[in-house]
Protein backbone atom coordinates (compact mmCIF):
# COMPACT_ATOMS: atom_id res chain seq x y z
CA UNK A 1 0.00 0.00 0.00
CA UNK A 2 1.13 3.97 -0.43
CA UNK A 3 -0.56 5.64 2.09
CA UNK A 4 0.49 9.35 2.74
CA UNK A 5 2.98 10.62 6.04
CA UNK A 6 0.82 12.82 6.88
CA UNK A 7 0.36 15.12 10.26
CA UNK A 8 -3.36 13.55 9.97
CA UNK A 9 -1.95 10.17 10.26
CA UNK A 10 -0.77 10.67 13.82
CA UNK A 11 -3.55 12.43 15.26
CA UNK A 12 -5.58 9.53 13.65
CA UNK A 13 -3.71 7.19 15.52
CA UNK A 14 -3.78 8.60 19.11
CA UNK A 15 -7.61 9.48 18.58
CA UNK A 16 -8.41 5.89 17.47
CA UNK A 17 -5.94 3.74 19.94
CA UNK A 18 -5.31 6.19 22.87
CA UNK A 19 -8.21 8.58 23.44
CA UNK A 20 -8.55 7.86 26.71
CA UNK A 21 -4.73 9.42 27.83
CA UNK A 22 -4.89 12.69 29.23
CA UNK A 23 -3.08 15.69 28.28
CA UNK A 24 -2.65 17.78 31.25
CA UNK A 25 -2.35 21.55 30.32
CA UNK A 26 -1.53 24.69 32.28
CA UNK A 27 -3.79 27.62 31.57
CA UNK A 28 -2.65 31.06 30.47
CA UNK A 29 -4.43 32.63 33.88
CA UNK A 30 -3.29 29.49 35.45
CA UNK A 31 -4.94 26.66 37.30
CA UNK A 32 -4.67 22.93 35.50
CA UNK A 33 -6.88 21.94 32.84
CA UNK A 34 -7.39 18.35 31.98
CA UNK A 35 -8.59 16.88 28.58
CA UNK A 36 -6.95 14.21 26.51
CA UNK A 37 -6.50 12.87 22.88
CA UNK A 38 -9.82 12.15 21.67
CA UNK A 39 -11.00 15.55 22.86
CA UNK A 40 -7.71 17.05 21.45
CA UNK A 41 -8.76 15.23 17.78
CA UNK A 42 -12.28 16.01 17.96
CA UNK A 43 -10.87 20.34 18.68
CA UNK A 44 -8.59 19.82 15.77
CA UNK A 45 -11.24 18.63 13.38
CA UNK A 46 -13.70 21.23 14.78
CA UNK A 47 -10.97 23.60 14.14
CA UNK A 48 -10.19 23.13 10.52
CA UNK A 49 -14.05 22.29 9.52
CA UNK A 50 -14.06 26.19 11.18
CA UNK A 51 -11.62 27.71 8.95
CA UNK A 52 -13.16 26.18 6.09
CA UNK A 53 -16.03 28.05 7.05
CA UNK A 54 -13.84 31.05 7.13
CA UNK A 55 -12.58 30.40 3.95
CA UNK A 56 -9.14 30.07 5.14
CA UNK A 57 -7.60 28.52 1.70
CA UNK A 58 -5.72 25.14 1.58
CA UNK A 59 -1.89 25.75 2.19
CA UNK A 60 -2.91 29.07 3.93
CA UNK A 61 -0.03 30.19 6.47
CA UNK A 62 -2.00 30.43 9.91
CA UNK A 63 0.17 31.70 13.23
CA UNK A 64 0.32 31.23 16.86
CA UNK A 65 1.94 33.19 19.38
CA UNK A 66 0.82 31.21 22.62
CA UNK A 67 2.48 29.85 25.16
CA UNK A 68 2.66 25.31 25.52
CA UNK A 69 -0.97 24.73 26.14
CA UNK A 70 -3.73 22.13 24.78
CA UNK A 71 -5.52 24.81 22.54
CA UNK A 72 -2.01 24.96 20.85
CA UNK A 73 -1.82 21.32 20.66
CA UNK A 74 -5.34 21.27 18.91
CA UNK A 75 -4.21 24.11 16.84
CA UNK A 76 -1.15 22.52 15.13
CA UNK A 77 -3.09 18.98 14.60
CA UNK A 78 -5.89 21.05 13.27
CA UNK A 79 -4.03 23.43 11.15
CA UNK A 80 -1.79 21.11 9.61
CA UNK A 81 -4.27 17.72 9.35
CA UNK A 82 -6.46 20.66 7.78
CA UNK A 83 -3.92 20.94 4.90
CA UNK A 84 -2.66 24.96 6.23
CA UNK A 85 0.44 25.41 7.88
CA UNK A 86 1.02 26.14 11.25
CA UNK A 87 3.51 28.88 11.53
CA UNK A 88 4.66 29.22 15.22
CA UNK A 89 6.10 32.69 16.43
CA UNK A 90 8.53 32.99 18.87
CA UNK A 91 7.00 36.13 21.31
CA UNK A 92 10.60 36.71 22.92
CA UNK A 93 11.28 38.12 19.41
CA UNK A 94 10.99 41.97 19.07
CA UNK A 95 7.61 43.36 17.70
CA UNK A 96 9.46 44.45 14.76
CA UNK A 97 11.07 40.96 14.14
CA UNK A 98 7.61 39.70 14.63
CA UNK A 99 5.92 42.22 12.25
CA UNK A 100 8.78 40.73 9.39
CA UNK A 101 8.26 37.11 10.67
CA UNK A 102 4.78 37.51 9.67
CA UNK A 103 4.64 39.23 6.90
CA UNK A 104 7.47 37.15 5.30
CA UNK A 105 5.21 33.96 5.84
CA UNK A 106 2.29 35.71 4.51
CA UNK A 107 0.24 34.88 7.26
CA UNK A 108 -3.64 34.97 7.48
CA UNK A 109 -4.25 34.05 10.67
CA UNK A 110 -3.19 34.89 13.60
CA UNK A 111 -4.37 32.76 17.26
CA UNK A 112 -2.36 34.21 20.14
CA UNK A 113 -2.54 33.52 24.46
CA UNK A 114 -3.83 36.50 26.36
CA UNK A 115 -0.44 37.09 27.66
CA UNK A 116 0.34 38.52 23.85
CA UNK A 117 -3.04 40.43 23.42
CA UNK A 118 -0.72 43.83 24.37
CA UNK A 119 1.72 42.33 21.66
CA UNK A 120 -0.76 41.60 19.41
CA UNK A 121 -2.41 45.11 19.38
CA UNK A 122 1.04 46.78 18.65
CA UNK A 123 1.03 44.27 15.73
CA UNK A 124 -2.56 44.84 14.62
CA UNK A 125 -2.11 46.99 11.35
CA UNK A 126 1.62 46.10 10.45
CA UNK A 127 0.65 43.15 9.08
CA UNK A 128 -1.27 43.53 5.57
CA UNK A 129 -2.19 39.54 4.74
CA UNK A 130 -3.51 38.84 8.70
CA UNK A 131 -7.14 39.07 7.98
CA UNK A 132 -8.01 37.13 11.33
CA UNK A 133 -6.67 37.56 14.69
CA UNK A 134 -7.73 34.75 17.25
CA UNK A 135 -7.69 34.85 21.08
CA UNK A 136 -7.09 31.37 22.47
CA UNK A 137 -9.73 31.12 25.20
CA UNK A 138 -13.39 32.20 25.21
CA UNK A 139 -15.28 35.31 24.95
CA UNK A 140 -13.63 37.87 26.58
CA UNK A 141 -15.41 41.70 25.83
CA UNK A 142 -12.86 43.71 27.00
CA UNK A 143 -10.26 42.45 24.43
CA UNK A 144 -12.53 43.05 21.86
CA UNK A 145 -13.07 45.93 22.54
CA UNK A 146 -9.30 46.56 22.19
CA UNK A 147 -8.58 44.57 18.95
CA UNK A 148 -10.97 44.99 15.90
CA UNK A 149 -12.27 42.26 14.49
CA UNK A 150 -11.29 39.81 17.13
CA UNK A 151 -12.33 35.88 17.53
CA UNK A 152 -12.39 33.95 20.52
CA UNK A 153 -11.21 30.44 19.86
CA UNK A 154 -13.61 28.59 21.93
CA UNK A 155 -16.56 30.25 19.78
CA UNK A 156 -14.95 29.30 16.26
CA UNK A 157 -14.22 26.01 17.25
CA UNK A 158 -18.33 25.92 18.90
CA UNK A 159 -18.85 26.53 14.81
CA UNK A 160 -16.80 23.40 13.67
CA UNK A 161 -18.17 19.68 12.86
CA UNK A 162 -16.40 17.37 15.33
CA UNK A 163 -16.71 14.74 12.44
CA UNK A 164 -15.40 16.96 9.94
CA UNK A 165 -12.89 14.34 7.73
CA UNK A 166 -9.59 15.67 6.88
CA UNK A 167 -8.34 16.70 3.22
CA UNK A 168 -6.56 14.51 1.11
CA UNK A 169 -2.80 15.50 1.02
CA UNK A 170 0.20 14.77 -0.79
CA UNK A 171 2.38 14.17 1.80
CA UNK A 172 5.00 16.94 0.13
CA UNK A 173 2.67 19.51 1.43
CA UNK A 174 4.16 21.98 3.57
CA UNK A 175 2.28 21.31 7.48
CA UNK A 176 4.52 24.34 9.84
CA UNK A 177 6.80 26.99 9.30
CA UNK A 178 9.22 28.12 11.63
CA UNK A 179 11.91 30.95 11.51
CA UNK A 180 15.58 30.47 12.92
CA UNK A 181 16.09 32.20 16.12
CA UNK A 182 18.41 34.50 15.12
CA UNK A 183 21.20 33.96 17.02
CA UNK A 184 23.79 35.34 14.33
CA UNK A 185 21.83 36.52 11.39
CA UNK A 186 18.19 37.88 10.44
CA UNK A 187 15.36 34.97 11.05
CA UNK A 188 14.65 32.73 8.28
CA UNK A 189 11.94 30.76 7.30
CA UNK A 190 12.34 26.62 7.43
CA UNK A 191 9.05 24.98 6.12
CA UNK A 192 8.65 21.44 6.90
CA UNK A 193 6.46 19.11 4.61
CA UNK A 194 4.44 16.43 6.19
CA UNK A 195 6.68 13.48 5.38
CA UNK A 196 9.79 15.47 7.12
CA UNK A 197 7.60 15.82 10.26
CA UNK A 198 6.73 12.09 10.17
CA UNK A 199 9.70 10.87 8.92
CA UNK A 200 11.50 12.91 12.10
CA UNK A 201 8.78 12.08 14.25
CA UNK A 202 9.95 8.02 13.83
CA UNK A 203 13.86 8.74 13.14
CA UNK A 204 14.35 10.71 16.25
CA UNK A 205 11.63 8.60 18.56
CA UNK A 206 14.20 5.42 17.81
CA UNK A 207 15.41 3.50 21.33
CA UNK A 208 18.69 5.08 20.50
CA UNK A 209 16.53 8.72 20.02
CA UNK A 210 13.90 10.47 22.59
CA UNK A 211 12.20 6.37 22.61
CA UNK A 212 9.53 7.76 24.24
CA UNK A 213 6.54 5.36 24.70
CA UNK A 214 2.75 5.30 25.38
CA UNK A 215 3.55 4.59 29.45
CA UNK A 216 5.58 7.97 29.22
CA UNK A 217 4.41 11.28 30.90
CA UNK A 218 6.01 14.01 28.96
CA UNK A 219 6.67 17.62 29.79
CA UNK A 220 7.92 19.68 27.14
CA UNK A 221 9.19 22.61 28.40
CA UNK A 222 10.86 23.62 25.19
CA UNK A 223 8.63 26.21 23.78
CA UNK A 224 5.73 24.86 21.14
CA UNK A 225 7.51 28.42 19.39
CA UNK A 226 10.61 26.59 19.04
CA UNK A 227 10.73 24.44 16.11
CA UNK A 228 8.08 22.40 17.08
CA UNK A 229 8.70 21.97 20.75
CA UNK A 230 11.56 19.66 19.06
CA UNK A 231 8.61 17.14 17.21
CA UNK A 232 7.52 16.37 20.84
CA UNK A 233 3.57 16.80 20.50
CA UNK A 234 4.25 14.91 16.86
CA UNK A 235 5.79 12.28 18.82
CA UNK A 236 3.22 12.01 21.44
CA UNK A 237 0.53 11.73 18.92
CA UNK A 238 2.61 8.64 17.36
CA UNK A 239 2.89 6.64 20.39
CA UNK A 240 -0.02 7.87 22.46
CA UNK A 241 2.04 9.34 25.58
CA UNK A 242 0.58 11.76 27.93
CA UNK A 243 1.46 14.74 27.53
CA UNK A 244 2.29 17.53 30.44
CA UNK A 245 1.83 21.31 28.86
CA UNK A 246 3.41 23.54 31.45
CA UNK A 247 2.25 26.68 30.07
CA UNK A 248 3.79 30.32 30.69
CA UNK A 249 5.38 29.98 34.19
CA UNK A 250 8.96 27.81 33.43
CA UNK A 251 10.53 28.70 36.91
CA UNK A 252 12.09 25.88 38.44
CA UNK A 253 9.48 26.02 41.36
CA UNK A 254 6.23 25.61 38.93
CA UNK A 255 8.61 23.12 36.43
CA UNK A 256 8.90 21.16 40.12
CA UNK A 257 5.64 21.37 41.44
CA UNK A 258 4.62 19.68 37.50
CA UNK A 259 7.08 17.03 37.86
CA UNK A 260 6.02 15.82 41.13
CA UNK A 261 2.24 16.39 40.96
CA UNK A 262 2.00 15.31 37.54
CA UNK A 263 4.48 12.61 37.88
CA UNK A 264 6.54 13.38 34.65
CA UNK A 265 8.60 10.75 32.97
CA UNK A 266 10.49 12.60 30.32
CA UNK A 267 10.97 16.28 30.55
CA UNK A 268 12.87 18.03 27.59
CA UNK A 269 13.86 21.78 27.29
CA UNK A 270 17.88 24.17 26.83
CA UNK A 271 20.39 24.27 29.52
CA UNK A 272 19.11 27.46 31.21
CA UNK A 273 15.98 25.78 32.33
CA UNK A 274 17.66 22.85 33.54
CA UNK A 275 20.00 25.30 35.85
CA UNK A 276 16.64 27.01 37.43
CA UNK A 277 15.18 23.23 37.55
CA UNK A 278 18.33 21.97 39.95
CA UNK A 279 17.90 25.25 41.68
CA UNK A 280 14.95 24.75 42.55
CA UNK A 281 15.00 21.19 43.61
CA UNK A 282 17.42 21.60 45.96
CA UNK A 283 15.81 24.35 47.55
CA UNK A 284 12.12 22.39 48.06
CA UNK A 285 14.29 19.46 49.02
CA UNK A 286 12.29 17.46 45.68
CA UNK A 287 13.84 14.19 44.59
CA UNK A 288 12.24 14.26 41.09
CA UNK A 289 11.33 10.38 41.84
CA UNK A 290 9.54 9.57 38.81
CA UNK A 291 11.44 11.79 36.33
CA UNK A 292 13.80 9.12 34.81
CA UNK A 293 15.11 11.24 32.22
CA UNK A 294 15.50 14.70 31.01
CA UNK A 295 16.77 15.91 26.96
CA UNK A 296 18.77 18.86 27.21
CA UNK A 297 20.08 20.71 23.70
CA UNK A 298 19.60 23.85 21.68
CA UNK A 299 22.64 25.01 23.32
CA UNK A 300 26.33 23.80 25.00
CA UNK A 301 25.73 21.36 28.38
CA UNK A 302 27.10 22.89 31.13
CA UNK A 303 30.03 20.30 31.98
CA UNK A 304 28.77 19.24 35.62
CA UNK A 305 24.80 18.99 35.08
CA UNK A 306 24.58 15.43 34.01
CA UNK A 307 26.34 14.31 37.35
CA UNK A 308 23.82 16.81 39.15
CA UNK A 309 21.00 15.00 37.40
CA UNK A 310 22.78 11.71 37.73
CA UNK A 311 23.67 11.64 41.08
CA UNK A 312 21.36 13.67 42.75
CA UNK A 313 18.36 12.45 41.47
CA UNK A 314 18.92 9.46 39.78
CA UNK A 315 17.48 11.11 36.08
CA UNK A 316 19.62 10.23 33.35
CA UNK A 317 20.34 13.13 30.88
CA UNK A 318 20.24 12.90 27.02
CA UNK A 319 22.42 15.57 25.47
CA UNK A 320 20.46 16.68 21.78
CA UNK A 321 21.90 18.95 19.02
CA UNK A 322 19.82 19.98 16.14
CA UNK A 323 18.59 22.92 14.09
CA UNK A 324 15.66 24.68 12.79
CA UNK A 325 17.03 23.02 9.56
CA UNK A 326 16.72 20.04 10.70
CA UNK A 327 13.51 19.80 12.26
CA UNK A 328 15.70 20.24 14.55
CA UNK A 329 16.69 16.55 15.76
CA UNK A 330 20.18 15.96 14.29
CA UNK A 331 22.13 13.85 16.99
CA UNK A 332 21.80 11.89 20.62
CA UNK A 333 23.97 10.78 22.88
CA UNK A 334 23.37 7.30 24.02
CA UNK A 335 26.22 5.04 24.93
CA UNK A 336 26.82 1.96 22.75
CA UNK A 337 27.53 -1.72 24.59
CA UNK A 338 31.46 -1.00 24.38
CA UNK A 339 31.45 1.72 26.43
CA UNK A 340 30.27 0.24 29.27
CA UNK A 341 33.72 -0.84 30.56
CA UNK A 342 35.02 2.40 30.19
CA UNK A 343 36.14 4.38 33.10
CA UNK A 344 33.70 6.89 34.57
CA UNK A 345 35.49 10.31 33.46
CA UNK A 346 35.65 8.65 29.94
CA UNK A 347 32.22 7.90 29.94
CA UNK A 348 31.19 11.38 31.25
CA UNK A 349 33.34 12.94 28.52
CA UNK A 350 31.19 10.95 25.78
CA UNK A 351 28.51 11.96 26.77
CA UNK A 352 29.25 15.36 27.24
CA UNK A 353 29.15 15.31 23.47
CA UNK A 354 26.26 16.33 21.16
CA UNK A 355 25.53 12.48 20.28
CA UNK A 356 24.94 10.75 16.92
CA UNK A 357 22.50 10.67 14.29
CA UNK A 358 19.71 8.42 14.39
CA UNK A 359 18.74 7.04 11.01
CA UNK A 360 17.70 9.27 9.26
CA UNK A 361 20.41 11.81 8.88
CA UNK A 362 24.07 11.59 7.82
CA UNK A 363 26.87 13.71 9.25
CA UNK A 364 30.42 14.95 7.67
CA UNK A 365 33.11 17.52 8.08
CA UNK A 366 34.51 19.85 5.74
CA UNK A 367 37.06 22.80 5.98
CA UNK A 368 36.99 26.18 4.91
CA UNK A 369 37.45 24.82 0.77
CA UNK A 370 35.25 21.88 1.26
CA UNK A 371 37.73 19.15 1.52
CA UNK A 372 37.09 16.10 3.45
CA UNK A 373 37.96 16.47 7.61
CA UNK A 374 38.64 13.01 8.76
CA UNK A 375 36.02 11.60 11.36
CA UNK A 376 38.87 10.94 13.93
CA UNK A 377 37.45 12.69 17.03
CA UNK A 378 40.16 14.99 17.02
CA UNK A 379 40.01 16.65 13.88
CA UNK A 380 37.15 20.08 13.23
CA UNK A 381 35.47 20.77 10.24
CA UNK A 382 32.10 22.49 9.27
CA UNK A 383 29.39 20.41 10.70
CA UNK A 384 27.61 19.12 7.45
CA UNK A 385 23.72 16.86 7.27
CA UNK A 386 21.87 15.41 4.71
CA UNK A 387 18.90 13.55 5.62
CA UNK A 388 14.61 12.94 5.37
CA UNK A 389 14.35 15.94 7.36
CA UNK A 390 16.54 18.63 6.72
CA UNK A 391 16.10 21.57 4.56
CA UNK A 392 16.66 22.20 1.32
CA UNK A 393 16.44 25.99 1.43
CA UNK A 394 14.82 28.78 3.20
CA UNK A 395 10.81 29.74 2.44
CA UNK A 396 10.58 32.73 0.16
CA UNK A 397 14.30 32.39 -1.05
CA UNK A 398 15.70 32.06 -4.05
CA UNK A 399 18.00 28.91 -4.72
CA UNK A 400 18.75 26.38 -2.37
CA UNK A 401 21.01 26.01 0.92
CA UNK A 402 22.84 23.01 0.13
CA UNK A 403 26.34 22.60 -1.39
CA UNK A 404 27.10 21.38 -4.97
CA UNK A 405 26.90 17.86 -3.86
CA UNK A 406 23.73 18.49 -1.93
CA UNK A 407 24.62 18.64 2.06
CA UNK A 408 23.15 21.40 4.64
CA UNK A 409 25.91 23.12 5.96
CA UNK A 410 25.00 23.89 9.57
CA UNK A 411 27.58 26.66 10.22
CA UNK A 412 28.64 24.78 13.30
CA UNK A 413 31.97 23.55 13.73
CA UNK A 414 32.51 20.25 14.86
CA UNK A 415 34.55 16.55 15.10
CA UNK A 416 33.27 13.49 14.64
CA UNK A 417 34.46 9.83 15.70
CA UNK A 418 34.46 7.22 13.71
CA UNK A 419 31.08 5.73 15.27
CA UNK A 420 29.20 9.10 14.51
CA UNK A 421 29.89 10.55 18.14
CA UNK A 422 29.64 14.31 17.61
CA UNK A 423 30.97 17.04 19.38
CA UNK A 424 30.06 20.66 18.71
CA UNK A 425 33.50 23.34 18.85
CA UNK A 426 31.79 26.34 18.28
CA UNK A 427 29.49 28.04 15.66
CA UNK A 428 31.34 29.08 12.65
CA UNK A 429 30.73 32.69 13.40
CA UNK A 430 31.53 32.73 16.48
CA UNK A 431 35.22 30.86 16.44
CA UNK A 432 38.21 33.13 17.34
CA UNK A 433 41.04 33.43 14.42
CA UNK A 434 44.45 34.49 15.84
CA UNK A 435 47.28 35.08 14.04
CA UNK A 436 45.67 32.48 11.25
CA UNK A 437 44.89 29.89 14.20
CA UNK A 438 41.31 28.99 15.26
CA UNK A 439 40.32 29.46 19.03
CA UNK A 440 37.69 27.89 20.42
CA UNK A 441 35.25 29.78 22.22
CA UNK A 442 32.92 26.76 23.50
CA UNK A 443 36.50 25.67 25.60
CA UNK A 444 36.95 28.69 26.61
CA UNK A 445 33.93 29.20 28.47
CA UNK A 446 33.65 25.69 30.05
CA UNK A 447 36.42 26.69 31.46
CA UNK A 448 35.29 29.88 33.11
CA UNK A 449 31.88 28.13 33.56
CA UNK A 450 34.08 25.42 36.36
CA UNK A 451 35.34 28.78 38.26
CA UNK A 452 33.65 28.74 41.98
CA UNK A 453 33.04 32.53 41.57
CA UNK A 454 31.16 32.69 38.17
CA UNK A 455 27.82 32.08 37.54
CA UNK A 456 28.31 32.14 33.73
CA UNK A 457 30.29 33.59 30.81
CA UNK A 458 31.10 33.92 27.30
CA UNK A 459 34.33 34.24 24.64
CA UNK A 460 34.05 36.41 21.70
CA UNK A 461 36.86 37.28 19.63
CA UNK A 462 37.87 41.24 19.95
CA UNK A 463 39.72 42.86 16.89
CA UNK A 464 43.34 43.03 17.64
CA UNK A 465 46.03 45.12 15.75
CA UNK A 466 48.47 42.68 15.53
CA UNK A 467 46.73 38.77 15.43
CA UNK A 468 44.03 40.38 13.79
CA UNK A 469 41.41 39.07 16.79
CA UNK A 470 42.40 37.75 20.52
CA UNK A 471 40.10 36.11 22.97
CA UNK A 472 38.04 38.19 25.52
CA UNK A 473 35.75 36.92 27.94
CA UNK A 474 32.96 38.64 29.63
CA UNK A 475 32.26 36.97 32.78
CA UNK A 476 29.52 37.18 35.29
CA UNK A 477 30.29 36.92 38.86
CA UNK A 478 27.98 34.50 41.38
CA UNK A 479 26.09 36.87 43.73
CA UNK A 480 28.11 39.05 45.84
CA UNK A 481 31.52 37.68 44.64
CA UNK A 482 33.77 40.39 42.99
CA UNK A 483 36.60 38.36 41.51
CA UNK A 484 39.39 39.81 40.00
CA UNK A 485 40.63 39.35 36.33
CA UNK A 486 44.53 37.18 37.25
CA UNK A 487 42.58 35.04 39.24
CA UNK A 488 40.03 34.06 36.35
CA UNK A 489 43.10 33.91 33.65
CA UNK A 490 44.33 32.21 36.23
CA UNK A 491 42.40 29.10 35.77
CA UNK A 492 43.30 28.64 31.83
CA UNK A 493 46.62 27.83 32.92
CA UNK A 494 47.60 24.35 31.42
CA UNK A 495 44.19 23.93 30.22
CA UNK A 496 44.77 25.69 27.13
CA UNK A 497 48.06 27.11 25.12
CA UNK A 498 49.13 30.14 26.42
CA UNK A 499 48.11 32.05 22.73
CA UNK A 500 44.48 30.32 23.70
CA UNK A 501 44.49 32.60 26.85
CA UNK A 502 41.62 35.15 26.65
CA UNK A 503 43.54 39.11 26.52
CA UNK A 504 40.99 40.29 29.45
CA UNK A 505 38.37 39.78 31.45
CA UNK A 506 35.21 41.78 31.65
CA UNK A 507 33.32 41.86 34.23
CA UNK A 508 29.20 42.64 33.78
CA UNK A 509 25.70 41.79 35.60
CA UNK A 510 24.56 39.61 32.90
CA UNK A 511 24.63 38.68 29.31
CA UNK A 512 22.33 39.81 26.40
CA UNK A 513 20.14 36.66 25.92
CA UNK A 514 18.39 35.81 22.61
CA UNK A 515 14.57 34.39 22.00
CA UNK A 516 15.59 31.04 22.46
CA UNK A 517 17.93 31.86 25.90
CA UNK A 518 20.85 31.13 23.78
CA UNK A 519 23.51 34.40 24.01
CA UNK A 520 23.90 37.17 21.48
CA UNK A 521 27.40 36.81 20.87
CA UNK A 522 26.94 39.35 18.07
CA UNK A 523 25.72 42.03 20.63
CA UNK A 524 28.65 41.42 22.87
CA UNK A 525 31.05 41.75 19.76
CA UNK A 526 29.35 45.23 19.05
CA UNK A 527 29.77 46.43 22.64
CA UNK A 528 33.24 44.75 23.20
CA UNK A 529 34.45 44.05 19.68
CA UNK A 530 37.19 46.91 20.00
CA UNK A 531 38.32 46.87 23.59
CA UNK A 532 41.87 45.76 22.84
CA UNK A 533 42.13 48.57 19.87
CA UNK A 534 42.85 51.38 22.20
P1 LIG B 1 19.85 29.89 15.66
O1 LIG B 1 20.78 29.25 14.65
O2 LIG B 1 19.32 31.20 15.18
O3 LIG B 1 20.37 29.91 17.07
P2 LIG B 1 18.43 27.42 16.08
O4 LIG B 1 17.51 27.42 17.19
O5 LIG B 1 18.05 26.68 14.85
O6 LIG B 1 18.60 28.91 15.68
O7 LIG B 1 19.83 26.94 16.63
C1 LIG B 1 20.63 25.94 16.06
C2 LIG B 1 22.02 26.06 16.61
O8 LIG B 1 22.03 25.92 18.04
C3 LIG B 1 22.96 24.97 16.14
O9 LIG B 1 23.49 25.26 14.87
C4 LIG B 1 24.03 24.99 17.23
O10 LIG B 1 25.00 26.00 17.00
C5 LIG B 1 23.25 25.34 18.47
N1 LIG B 1 22.98 24.13 19.26
C6 LIG B 1 21.87 23.37 19.26
N2 LIG B 1 21.98 22.33 20.12
C7 LIG B 1 23.20 22.42 20.68
C8 LIG B 1 23.94 21.64 21.64
N3 LIG B 1 23.41 20.57 22.20
N4 LIG B 1 25.18 22.05 21.96
C9 LIG B 1 25.73 23.14 21.39
N5 LIG B 1 25.11 23.91 20.48
C10 LIG B 1 23.86 23.56 20.12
Amino acid sequence: MHLPLTVGSLIDHAERYHAGTDIVSVATAGGIERTDWGTVAAHARRLASALDGLGVARGARCATIAWNNRRHLEIYFGVGAGGRVTHTVNPRLTPDQIAFILGDAGAEVLFFDATFAPLVEKLAGRVPGLRHLVLMDGRDDDAAARIEGLAFYDELLARGDRGHDWPELAETEAAALCYTSGTTGAPKGVLYSHRAIVLHTLGGNQPDGLAIRARDTVMPVVPMFHVNAWGVPYIAAAVGARLVLPGPNLDGESLVRLIDGEKVTLALGVPTIWMGLLQALEKTGSKAETLQRTVVGGSALPPSMIAAFRDRYGTELIHAWGMTETTPLGTLNQLLQKHDDLPRDAKAALRQGQGRPPYGVELRLRDEFGAPVPHDGQSAGRLQIRGHWVAAGYHGQEGGALTADGWFDTGDIATLDPDGYMTIRDRAKDMIKSGGEWISTVELENIAAAHPRLATAAAIAARHPRWDERPVLIAVPRAGETPDEAEILSIYKGRVADWQVPDRVIFVDALPLGATGKVLKTVLRDTYGDCLMA
